[in-house]
């Protein structure tokens, strides 16, 4: 029999490279940068809820890590700790090496130490905090917004939820596009080296997890302005355009994309930063002084969308 300690000397315990005290004690230590502050969010992922039965468990133990660095990218905030919660219904040695080599080949690609977390028995869920630094005020918070402000996302939106759906048998892709849709949604990008720039550019960030549509609304709410996308300027696959299935892009989820806002004066530093952390960016909208959500097609005719991204108790 595997004792849960076990569990976690053999799966969970790793070098680690910035942390005063790690795994193994009540509880960690670290320590911070002088005039840094300490940025932390925490994430679950939920067994038939956040992903299918029969995940890849290693594509799993990724997301789980990635989806959490999203967040503390979207704060301009660099992630540097770890903890890692986890409930299992039965040790199974080759789904926790498994899940393990996911994580850790995450945590090892954005420097990330593993300082703790806790082990049950239970439905299968995995909980994780991360913590970042940054220094003293720099923050990229949900209401920087100014009125003029480009609109600038990274990457491409609708991959993942198109993937979702072609594995809920919704959607029939073409199968080099299927390939790259179920990469999005399993093993996301999270946008740490634009992010960590971000915050000498950018008024304001997000990173959208529920649907562009939902996200860019909290950036409106908490900055109290509006905004106008321009359908059209939105990097999606050509699939989208030539289905009018637009609902992927605008309320899918699960992008892990960052939203960002910064005055125009701003492009070309933006796009050196782009450039130089190899992240694609374009400008998709305007922030706007009306307090509403325009959305515009190539014809400059406002298109009709659902407001709703994806929300557990709606
Ligand atoms: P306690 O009983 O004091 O809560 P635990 O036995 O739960 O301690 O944990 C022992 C050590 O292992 C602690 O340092 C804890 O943070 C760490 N730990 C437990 N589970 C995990 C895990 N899944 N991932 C990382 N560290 C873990
Ligand atoms: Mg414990």
């Amino acid at each position: 029999m595997t004792s849960e300690f076990e569990i976690i000397e053999r799966y969970f315990k790793k070098k680690i490279k910035q942390t005063a005290l790690g795994i193994g004690d009540d509880a960690a230590m670290i320590n911070v940068q002088k005039n840094h502050q300490l940025v932390i969010s925490s994430d679950m992922l939920i067994e038939n809820i956040h992903f299918l039965k029969n995940t890849n468990p290693s594509h799993l133990g990724w997301k789980s890590l990635a989806v959490n660095l999203s967040d503390i990218a979207a704060m301009g905030s660099k992630p540097k700790w770890a903890t890692l919660s986890i409930s299992l219904p039965k040790i199974n040695h080759v789904w926790l090496k498994k899940f393990t080599e996911g994580f850790f080949k995450c945590a090892n690609q954005f420097g990330i130490d593993l300082i703790g977390g806790d082990t049950t028995r239970g439905p299968l869920s995995i909980s994780i905090t991360i913590m970042g630094e940054i220094k003293k005020n720099q923050g990229l918070l949900r209401s920087g917004a100014k009125i003029n402000d480009d609109i600038w996302v990274t990457g491409q939106l609708g991959l993942a939820s198109m993937g979702l759906a072609s594995l809920k048998g919704k959607l029939k892709l073409a199968p080099r596009l299927k390939i790259k849709c179920l990469k999005a949604l399993e093993v996301p990008a999270p946008k740490i080296s634009l992010g960590s720039h971000l915050s000498r550019y950018a008024n304001s960030c997000i990173d959208i997890s529920d649907g562009l549509i939902q996200d860019l609304n909290h950036i409106l709410k908490a900055s109290k302005v509006g905004a106008t996308l321009f359908l059209n300027d939105i990097p999606c696959e050509k699939f989208i355009h030539t289905s009018e299935q637009y609902h992927f892009v605008l309320n899918g989820g699960d992008d892990y994309e960052l939203l960002f806002t910064a005055p125009k004066k701003n492009r070309s530093n933006i796009k050196k930063i782009a450039k130089k952390t190899n992240t694609s960016v374009n400008i998709i909208g305007a922030i706007t002084h009306k307090k509403d959500l325009k959305i515009l097609n190539e014809q400059g005719k406002s298109v009709t969308f659902n407001l709703r991204g994806f929300d557990h108790f709606a």
